[in-house]
């Protein structure tokens, strides 16, 4: 049998466990995986454009766990009542090939990104660090609040949304869990100030939300929202304010901010900075960029996670999606048995 994480079982776990608690514990998770990265069978992931959107395929395996997630983003689809990102993932046992893990992973998506976001500032941004302007105050907003909370300490927050009631449903959600919210009317006034910049729009354009006149020495860009071919958020002259970092390189130059820069522009893959083989932050006035597309290592981790904490629960169900005959070989003899009615 496959244990399974619906969505109910999925938001019992966030509540009984807090979402701040999950996304700490899963920083350190990923970080940990991170470390680890060259054990790791990597490609970049499988995309199938359309003009509404993207489907992705995400897989990745180290020697005993295979891990896949199917993911969306369609930016046009809140105007139609849909959500711009949803998900689903699965781990597999490497050494007979069955599935053992099914999970839905449109929640569990945004707290690996924020857990992922607020991983890499940990170590990029000035350790001071208490302010943090948010450009985009969609799905992803909260997690990305509070996982900078849980990690960082990060509680003053400056946001600015295109949409002034996406703005007001994040000060709704995150006002009464103790945040100080200032509401900018403008990117550059909520950058003002701000020792960090999460930028977390969607688009699918070439967009400058933040603009290069935005960003003072010091600031740790966490840029998410550009993570398909065609579409970042970034003026490109901030890139060359300071040094980028990125996931996985082959697959940040087809969907990243880079795009919009030569294809020799020289990033860092933010592994590297913590096994002590590249630099990170050198100095407090330096401007640190981290080109954020998802990768599928944070999706691994984040089902390992989730499967640690869930079992032996009753969050986790079964499902009988292999066909198990008692004959391995005899996969049609299932077909003669009588079906259990119900
Ligand atoms: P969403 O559609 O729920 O929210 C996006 C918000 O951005 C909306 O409220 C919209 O009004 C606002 N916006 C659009 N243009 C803007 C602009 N110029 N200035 C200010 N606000 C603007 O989307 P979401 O689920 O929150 O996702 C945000 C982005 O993050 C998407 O592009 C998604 O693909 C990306 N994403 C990245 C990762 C990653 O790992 N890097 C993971 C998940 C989602």
């Amino acid at each position: 049998m496959t244990s399974y994480v619906g969505v109910v079982d999925m938001l019992r776990w966030i509540a009984q466990t807090g979402p701040e608690r999950i996304m700490t514990e899963m920083a350190d998770a990923i970080e940990g995986d991170f470390r680890r990265w060259e054990s790791f069978d990597k490609t970049h992931r499988v995309a199938s454009h359309t003009p509404f959107g993207v489907i992705e395929l995400m897989p990745i395996s180290d020697a005993d766990v295979y891990a896949f997630k199917y993911v969306n983003g369609h930016p046009f689809n809140p105007a139609r009542g849909f959500q711009t990102v949803t998900a689903f993932g699965v781990l597999a046992d490497v050494h007979n090939g069955y599935p053992v893990f099914l999970a839905e992973m449109t929640l569990l998506t945004a707290l690996r990104t924020a857990a992922t976001s607020a991983m890499v500032a940990r170590t990029l941004a000035r350790p001071e660090a208490r302010t943090m302007a948010m450009i985009g105050a969609g799905s992803q907003a909260e997690f990305q609040a509070l996982a900078f909370r849980g990690v960082l300490g990060i509680d003053h927050l400056r946001v600015y949304d295109v949409d002034p009631a996406a703005t007001e449903k994040l000060m709704r959600n995150l006002v009464p869990r103790g945040f100080e919210v200032i509401p900018c009317a403008s990117a550059a006034e909520a950058a003002r100030g701000a020792d960090i910049v999460t930028t977390c729009t969607a688009d699918k354009a070439v967009a400058r939300v933040l603009a290069d006149s935005n960003v003072a020495p010091g600031m740790h860009i966490n840029a998410i929202g550009g993570d398909c071919p065609g579409k970042t958020e970034l003026d490109p002259a901030i890139l060359e304010r300071g040094p980028v970092f990125v996931e996985y390189e082959p697959q940040t130059r087809i969907e990243g901010e880079i795009q919009a820069v030569e294809p020799d522009f020289p990033v860092t893959e933010f592994w590297r900075v913590l096994n002590g083989s590249a630099p990170g932050r050198t100095h407090s006035e330096q401007i640190t960029i981290f080109d954020s597309v998802g990768f599928a290592i944070e999706d691994f981790s984040a089902l390992r996670h989730l499967r640690a904490g869930v079992a032996g629960t009753q969050l986790e169900q079964t499902l009988d999606l292999v066909a198990s005959p008692e004959d391995p070989k005899d996969l049609f003899g299932m077909t003669n048995l009588p079906v259990p009615v119900g």
